[in-house]
């Protein structure tokens, strides 16, 4: 294979053979080969060496961007060595999610064969807008579609689905159904010419900001219906929004369901929002009844409790363990009501970024997004999956449908149940820990999830009336303030503990909900968060967590 090299062959040749050794060689050949897995497991090596007993890799420093401002773009070639030396150095500072002490948020560690096709789709570059150039990696992701149509309890035979660039992709999706389907398939060729209304609760994730504004819907047309205390979507509110929008002729095109809020895994009744929005259709008798998406992307992984045996508790899962399963799939096991679904297996499925999967109930729905096959000639000669046809992206990376597709098999609903049956066993344990202490308040306790939402109060304080008054009385509202500070302070003690390996990583919420006093939204109510998805979470993990809560108070105390 090697070309000889003479006197006068031109420099670039010569280099050019030396850059063939920076990539994975064509054809099987032994030290070729042999030199890509040295350098990969070097670099682990390295990164391994990073690790200490506390939840992060090496150390974190604050960077100072400002320096990185007059960069030069390197006019030489490096050496594969020198690169890969360099990125060890950029996990320097990152989170360990795997670590007991990491409970920072809904980002989990990754399985090895989720890894494994991410690096099956780093090395051989698959884009399935089309499987002419993916091949089996767009089997997967028709696969993964299948598979999950099964879980949730879609049709198969009718159900559809795409992975996307993230939950937020899932959201757009969702939305742009629920536009097309109300302006009868227009928007597509002649723009949003009139007003269309987005529902969603309060508690809702912020991407519907984003996905309002891109798709022309603007975010004045954003409608944002009140959450109870257990933030879920108030559904008198939502009914008397409707009746209202539909009196007035007002067009309604979405209603987001969010099945797992992000603070605090409230769930929205998503059958009573199905329900309510078909007993409208028929009172009003509505050509196109809103859209309904679930916004699924924490709270799907739950399904694989549908058919779990809660009586005989074969896993031994503890009785309060129990209750808050059940609880949720109360909400959960409801998933196939929806229109479509917005799906995040690199949230609790233990995959890495991005993996994110939309589904729709009827697969016929995607017909309205998409674009005319002869606008694409080049794309569609040969080959007979064409999801770049309805798609918005065109290049669309194998990596998430086979990391899906990876856990999916590897872990089954068993695998699952044991790893979201573990987070909630802990956070439960966590709360039960918390709740001992009487100047700690668990603020969602009504959510039974991965995720335990808290704050701390200052001696002298009784921290559940005070909380009681936080959320509803407008003449507490300087101590709520007061309070919001007092527990950042509590945040950042613990938190440059626990950088130094002494303490659990915890994370902030500035808003996890907003006071409501009377109609008028009060001040952000802010959280300490614990986000448990770690497989290694203990219960000295746990432990720890209400202890360094206790300590940081006193450290404060010694401070005033
Ligand atoms: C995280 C999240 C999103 C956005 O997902 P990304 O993958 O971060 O874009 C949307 N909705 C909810 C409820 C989320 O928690």
């Amino acid at each position: 294979m090697t070309p000889r090299h003479t006197a006068n062959t031109p420099l670039y040749l010569q280099l050019l053979q030396r850059l063939k050794t920076c990539f994975p060689g064509p054809v099987s050949e032994p030290v070729l080969d042999g030199y890509f897995i040295h350098t990969v497991s070097r670099f682990l090596d390295r990164v391994d060496d990073l690790k200490s007993a506390a939840p992060i890799l090496g150390r974190s420093r604050r960077a100072d961007y400002q320096n990185e401002l007059g960069l030069k773009f390197p006019e030489e070639t490096a050496t594969v060595e020198q690169v890969t030396g360099l990125l060890a150095e950029y996990c320097q500072g990152m989170p360990i999610w795997a670590h007991p002490n990491s409970q920072v948020n809904v980002i989990p560690p990754t399985t090895i064969p989720s890894i494994t096709a991410f690096v099956a789709a780093a090395i051989y570059n698959p884009n399935i807008i089309w499987d002419e150039y993916s091949a089996r990696f767009a089997e997967a992701e028709i696969q993964t579609v299948s598979l999950v149509s099964d879980l949730v309890g879609y049709d198969p035979q009718l159900a559809g689905g795409v992975f996307t660039f993230s939950g937020t992709g899932t959201n757009f999706y969702g939305c742009k159904l629920g536009l097309e389907k109300v302006l009868g398939g227009k928007a597509m060729e002649e723009g949003v010419r009139e007003d269309v209304k987005i529902v969603s609760s309060a508690a809702s994730h912020y991407s519907r900001l984003n996905v309002s504004g891109w798709l022309g819907v603007g975010m004045k047309n954003l409608v944002t219906i009140p959450t109870t205390n257990n933030n879920d979507m108030s559904l008198p509110h939502l009914e008397e929004y409707l009746r209202r929008a539909l009196d007035a002729g007002e067009k309604v095109g979405v209603i987001i369901a969010t099945m797992g809020t992000t603070d605090a895994f409230g769930l929205d009744d998503l059958g009573a929002i199905v329900r309510l929005r078909d007993q409208l259709a028929r009172e009003y008798l509505l050509p196109q009844p809103p859209h309904i998406h679930a916004d699924a992307v924490i709270g799907w992984a739950w399904s694989v409790f549908k058919d779990y045996d809660f009586q005989a508790n074969p896993l031994g899962f503890k009785a309060r363990t129990l209750k808050a399963l059940r609880h949720s799939l109360g909400r959960l096991g409801d998933l196939a009501q929806a229109d479509s679904l917005g799906i995040d297996f690199h949230k609790t499925g233990y995959a890495p970024y991005l993996s994110s999967l939309f589904m729709v109930k009827d697969r016929r729905d995607l017909a309205c997004l998409s674009r005319e096959p002869e606008e694409m000639p080049y794309l569609y000669h040969f080959g007979s999956y064409h999801p770049g046809i309805f798609t918005l992206e065109c290049s669309r990376p194998g990596s998430g449908a086979l990391a899906a597709y990876a856990n999916i098999r590897l872990l089954g609903k068993q695998g699952y149940r044991v790893l979201i049956g573990h987070a909630v066993e802990m956070a439960e344990m966590l709360r039960e820990r918390l709740e001992a202490y009487p100047f700690i308040q668990v603020v969602n306790d009504r959510n039974f999830g991965p995720v335990t939402l808290f704050r701390a109060y200052p001696p002298g304080v009784d921290a559940e009336a005070a909380w009681r008054r936080e959320v509803k009385d407008p003449a507490y509202r300087k101590e709520l303030e007061a309070h919001n500070f007092y527990n950042r302070r509590v945040f950042q003690l613990t938190h440059d503990w626990a950088m130094r390996g002494e303490g659990v990583l915890l994370s902030w919420t500035d808003a996890y909900r907003h006071a409501r006093y009377g109609r008028e939204e009060g001040p952000p109510i802010a959280a300490l968060k614990s986000y448990i998805l770690s497989p290694w979470t203990d219960a000295a993990a746990v432990d720890m967590v209400a202890r360094q809560v206790a300590e940081a108070r006193n450290a404060m105390e010694s401070e005033r």
